[in-house]
This record gives structure tokens, sequence and C-alpha cells, in this order.
């Protein structure tokens, strides 16, 4: 039986684009930028932010929303421009790249691990077929409530050991 991966490759790719860049005090920054329906989750690590680079004076941003049409990406743009304007950069691109489609497993394990301490199950990765972890006891032993939990990327679940609801990040 061939191992299964730790780290989706996207991830890694990510993380190299990121380690690459001329721009680290930029990215830095940008970790400051949190998706506004998760507070404790940076762009970065939701998997939003995809590249940095910077030209003369002109700072360029590209973001990958998460769900199509999901409001939260305006507040985030907004959010990228306020906090380099801050910093002092006061010409800024913000573009959407919407191909390839934004995955779970470009979350990263801090992110997931975020997730969790804020009560909201990770989502499993694409490739594996793990159970949803209760994120208040760890337990796997639960049920699918509803497919919509508080919003549409989520889903609801009940865990049969502490017998809490809980939100299912949706792994796509
Ligand atoms: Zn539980």
């Amino acid at each position: 039986m061939a191992l299964l991966p730790v780290v989706a490759e996207e991830q890694v790719l990510r993380t190299r684009t990121r380690e690459q860049s001329l721009c680290p005090q930029i990215w830095a920054l940008l970790d400051n930028v949190y998706d506004p329906e998760i507070p404790v989750i940076s762009i970065w690590d939701l998997g939003v932010l995809q590249d940095v680079s910077e030209h003369e004076s002109r700072v360029e941003v590209a973001i990958t929303p998460t769900y199509s049409g999901c409001p939260a990406m305006r507040e985030i743009e907004s959010d990228i421009r306020k906090t380099l304007n801050h910093a002092g950069y006061s010409s800024i691109e913000v573009v959407t790249r919407l191909s390839p489609a934004w995955s779970t497993d470009w979350m990263s394990e801090k992110g997931k691990q975020q997730l969790m301490d804020f009560g909201i199950a990770p989502p499993t990765p694409t490739w594996d077929v793990r159970k949803v972890i209760c994120p208040q006891c760890v337990s796997t032993d639960n049920t699918l409530i509803s497919e919509f939990g508080s919003t549409a990327c989520k889903a609801m679940y009940k865990c049969h050991n502490c017998l809490e609801t809980f939100d299912y990040f949706k792994c796509i």
C-alpha cells in the first residue's frame, strides 16, 4: 500500500513561491489579514493568498476566492489595501485568480489547527477518507445533520461522544 502524502503538493508549491519571493516583508504584513468569517485564520493559512510582487512602488497581490461568490472576498481585498496603505504602500493592485480553483488542500496545517481551536472541524484532505473530527472532544463518532451549517461552505455534524453539534469546513 502506497503511503499517503502528509502535505498536499499544492501546499509545497505555495510555500516555495513565498520563500523565493523578493518581498518577504509584504508577505509578513499580509499575515495580519484574516478571513472575515473565521477571524483567527490568516488569508495565507487559509490558502487564499497566492502571490505578491513589487515593481518599483507598485504592489501586486494575487488572491484566489475560497467558494465562488463568497462575499468575504470583497472584505479581504479592502483589508489587504488598508494593511498595505498603513505600511506606506500606496499603489496596490489586487488580482483575483480563479484558476486553478481553490481547494481545502491549500489550507496550511497551522490553519487547520486554528479552525479546530475556533470550534470548526477542519476539512479532511481530498485524497484521504479519514472521518470528520469533533473539535470539542476529537471523537470521530459523529454524523452529518445538515449539508449546510452557519454558512454554505460548512456542514453541520453532531458528535455522539460529547453530544455537541459543530460546523465542519467542507472539503473541496
Ligand atoms: Zn465531541
